[in-house]
Formats: structure tokens, C-alpha cells, sequence
């Protein structure tokens, strides 16, 4: 039976209502369903194994985003934020886009690059053709490092130099590119890129500083893109609202910080829910938004022949289903199950539409009613949480500072006094 994420009232029902949802979509098992309502099911003795000095862990909220549909399969897709309103915006974004046939996406190979500097070199640019005249040995060299990884399909495929000119002279740089298939790939590339500095010493005549791999991961895209119906989105007049947006992101850099904020809003929520390595996401799409010279938007917002919106993305994605910490953690193995992806490269491609989704929700509230309508809403729950409101408590004093467009801690506090002295709770 195919099974549709449009899971219609999801965010109405009680999280055990949810769960059971998202247990029959995915064929999770009791002990996974027991794990996920845990709030310690990062057991101690892993987490020790995970990093240094550990002495507890950091629990933080996993919601579901509903509504995908990704090159015309289902997805539900589990996000790990704190922050309010990205979970029900991307669910949001999602049902629009469905309307125009959901997402399509596509990928590079997983490469990646393993950056080996060599400096003192005296001939730079001969040494430079010395280096790749050697590259059978050094992908030989690369490749005997990781035998698991080469019997995968992946391994060390090609080998380039640059020399730069930098503070301490020229220097020469030989990148190793590095097809890490499901994993994420920086223990594999580094232990590689130490592995064959030996030879680019003896080929050089220079002297190795760094071996190490670039976070810009040029050689391993995502994308994604979508046609949002006018109608959906709220007529055209919203979507010349989107586009003019995106047109403000493209041309200046303190707009598309926020606007790329917004876009891993969606991706980051993906990526540490699945146990990924969020900094190295972030840093390769930071800079990726500035290859030109100029930091700007990494999606695209237009306008079609109908009227129609349409997006696109397009990011470096060093994700993993292997490796790191992704099959350690209980919590991310069962999310990776969620989303039922089989590949790194589709964990991926789901992260880039997620992002898109995202960057969409955002959009559309800035450019139509406002970002803080649905947001306030929401913060308004975490100022009554934090001003001492429980149980139903929360809900009122949060629905009555919106009410009253006065969403402040001093405010709350006067509300829980006055709800708790008149005696109705
Ligand atoms: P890893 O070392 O845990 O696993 C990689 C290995 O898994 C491969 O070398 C291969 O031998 C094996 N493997 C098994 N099945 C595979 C398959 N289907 N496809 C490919 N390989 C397979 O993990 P990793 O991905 O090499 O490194 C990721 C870790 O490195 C993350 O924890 C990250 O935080 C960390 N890290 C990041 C940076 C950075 O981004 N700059 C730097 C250093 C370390």
C-alpha cells in the first residue's frame, strides 16, 4: 500500500496520537516507538563513546514535517529543533508545492575534496605537473586506505593541483577527490589525505602542512526545485511579493544571510535528527552562497509563463546514513527509518527540498502577512513556559498576550497572577 505523508489535523492530535501515526507509516517497532517517548534514550555508555567528558545529554525537541511528496514518493520527514514554527511552516510549504506536484531533486556523485598543502616548493608549477603525473600511485596509495569504502563503489578518484598565492609565498595544493558514497566522509578523506602526503613530498620537494578536507563541497551538490500554483500560494500578487524578496536576498548579503538562515532552518533540522554534521552542512553552504565573490541567495524564486511560482536550490550536501555518529545514535537510526531513504545522495536530495519548503514558508510570511504571526504564536507558549505557566496555563496566557500583541515575560507573569487569582484553573 502506498502511504501518503498528507497527514491531514497531524499537528491537532497529542504526541502519543502522532506517534502512532508515524509508527504505522513506517513500520516502526515497540522498542522504537519506547525510544523516541524516552527522553534519556541516548544511553550514558554511548554517549561517553561519542565525545569527551560527557556528564549528560542535551535532549531536543524531533517533530515531523508532513505534506511531502519528493519526486512523486511520500515522505515524512523527522526535524530536531528548538527553535518554534519551522516544523509547521515547512509542513505548510509542503502542502502548496504537493499542489504543483511536489519536488523534484537530483544530485552529483557523493565527492568529495581532501586538500594536501605543500609549501616550500621551489619550482611550483613544474611540481604542479609532477603531482598529477604521479596520480596513479597517489589514488593507489589513497585507495589502499580504505578497502570497505572502495568495495562500496566509492573511493579516491582523481587528484588535481593549484598553487595560490598567500601571506607566506606560493604554495601548492593537491586535492584528492574523494567519492565517499554513504558516508560523510571527513575520517575517510583525512585519513587518505595523510596517507599520500609522503609521495607529494618526494614528487615536490616541498614540505606538507595540512591534509585535510574542504567543508566547500563543490563536487557533492543537492538540489531541489518546485512550481507552486499561483493559487495555492495566494495569487500572484504573494508570488511577485516572493520573487521581489528573493530579487532583495540576491543582490545584498546581510538579507541573504537571513534568507539563507532560513533555508537550513529546514536542512539543519534534517541533518541533526539523522546524527549529521551540521557545522560542516553550514560551512559548505555559507560558502558556496559566496563562490562569486559575493555572498548571496543559494535558491532561486521566479515567476513562470502561468503566473506560477517557481523555486530551485542548489547545495554542497556532505551528509551520511553511514559513519559518524549516525548509526550510534539510537534516536537518528530511527529517524533515518522515518524517512526511508536508502542512500546518502537521497538523504540529501530530502534535506535540499526541506530546505526549499523552508526558505518558501519564510518567504511567503514576509512577503503576505508578516513573520511574526505565526511565530509570535508560537514564542508566546515558550515566554508562558518560561514565566512559570504549566498545564492548560500555557495555552491561556499564551492566547491572551497574542491577543493582546503584548508578548513579554513581565506580561505573562501578570497573567498567570490574574488566571490563577480568579480561580478558573
Ligand atoms: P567514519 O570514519 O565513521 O566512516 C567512514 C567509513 O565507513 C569509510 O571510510 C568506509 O570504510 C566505511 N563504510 C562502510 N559502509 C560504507 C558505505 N556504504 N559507503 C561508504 N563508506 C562505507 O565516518 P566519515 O563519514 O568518514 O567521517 C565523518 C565524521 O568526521 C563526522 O563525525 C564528522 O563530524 C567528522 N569530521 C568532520 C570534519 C569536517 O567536516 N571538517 C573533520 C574531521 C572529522
Amino acid at each position: 500500500m502506498v502511504k501518503s505523508s498528507q497527514a491531514s489535523g497531524f499537528y491537532k492530535l497529542s504526541p502519543e496520537e502522532r506517534l502512532r501515526f508515524i509508527k504505522e507509516f513506517a513500520n516502526l517497532t515497540e522498542e522504537e516507538t519506547a525510544q523516541l517517548q524516552n527522553m534519556g534514550s541516548l544511553p550514558m555508555n554511548v554517549a561517553d563513546r561519542m565525545i569527551e567528558n560527557v556528564i549528560g545529554v542535551f535532549p531536543v525537541p524531533l517533530g515531523i514535517a508532513t505534506n511531502f511528496l519528493i519526486n512523486d514518493r511520500d515522505y515524512l520527514i523527522p526535524m530536531a529543533i528548538e527553535e518554534p514554527s519551522v516544523v509547521a511552516a515547512a509542513s505548510y510549504a509542503a502542502k502548496m508545492v504537493r499542489d504543483g506536484g511536489g519536488f523534484y531533486t537530483s544530485s552529483t556523485q557523493p565527492i568529495m575534496i581532501g586538500q594536501i598543502q605543500v609549501v616550500g616548493v621551489k619550482d611550483p608549477y613544474a611540481a604542479k605537473m609532477r603531482v598529477t603525473q604521479s596520480k596513479e600511485e597517489i589514488l593507489k596509495k589513497a585507495n589502499d586506505q580504505d578497502p570497505v569504502l572502495v568495495s562500496a563503489g566509492g573511493g579516491a578518484k582523481d587528484l588535481d593541483a593549484k598553487i595560490i598565492n598567500t601571506t607566506q609565498g606560493m604554495m601548492l595544493i593537491a586535492e584528492l577527490h574523494v567519492d565517499c558514497r554513504d558516508v560523510m566522509g571527513a575520517n575517510a578523506v583525512n585519513t587518505m589525505a595523510e596517507a599520500v602526503a609522503p609521495i607529494i613530498e618526494r614528487v615536490t620537494g616541498g614540505h606538507v602542512y595540512l591534509r585535510i578536507i574542504s567543508n566547500l563541497a563543490t563536487k557533492r551538490l543537492a538540489r531541489a526545485w518546485c512550481i507552486v500554483p499561483k493559487k495555492s500560494v495566494g495569487g500572484e500578487e504573494v508570488v511577485d511579493g516572493i520573487v521581489n524578496a528573493y530579487a532583495f536576498a540576491a543582490a545584498d548579503p546581510y538579507r541573504a544571510a537571513t534568507h539563507n538562515k532560513g533555508i537550513l532552518n529546514g536542512i539543519i533540522g534534517v541533518v541533526l535528527a539523522t546524527c549529521n554534521d551540521h557545522r560542516a552542512i553550514e560551512a559548505g553552504a555559507h560558502a558556496y552562497a559566496a563562490t562569486t565573490g559575493r555572498y548571496t541567495s543559494l535558491s532561486t524564486w521566479e515567476k513562470n509563463e502561468n503566473g506560477d511560482l517557481v523555486g530551485s536550490l542548489e547545495l554542497p550536501m556532505a551528509i551520511g546514513l553511514v559513519g559518524g555518529a549516525v548509526r550510534t545514535h539510537p534516536i537518528a537510526k530511527i529517524a533515518v527509518k522515518i524517512l526511508g531513504v536508502k542512500t546518502a545522495n537521497e538523504l540529501g536530495e530530502v534535506a535540499a527540498a526541506v530546505g526549499l519548503a523552508q526558505n518558501l514558508g519564510a518567504l511567503r510570511a514576509l512577503a503576505h502577512e508578516g513573520i511574526q504571526h505565526g511565530h509570535m504564536s508560537l514564542h508566546a507558549r515558550n515566554i508562558a513556559v518560561s514565566a512559570g505557566a504549566t498545564g492548560e496555563l500555557i495555552d491561556l496566557v499564551a492566547a491572551r498576550m497574542v491577543e493582546e500583541h503584548k508578548i513579554r515575560m513581565d506580561k505573562a507573569k501578570e497573567l498567570i497572577e490574574q488566571f490563577k487569582a480568579s480561580g478558573k484553573i
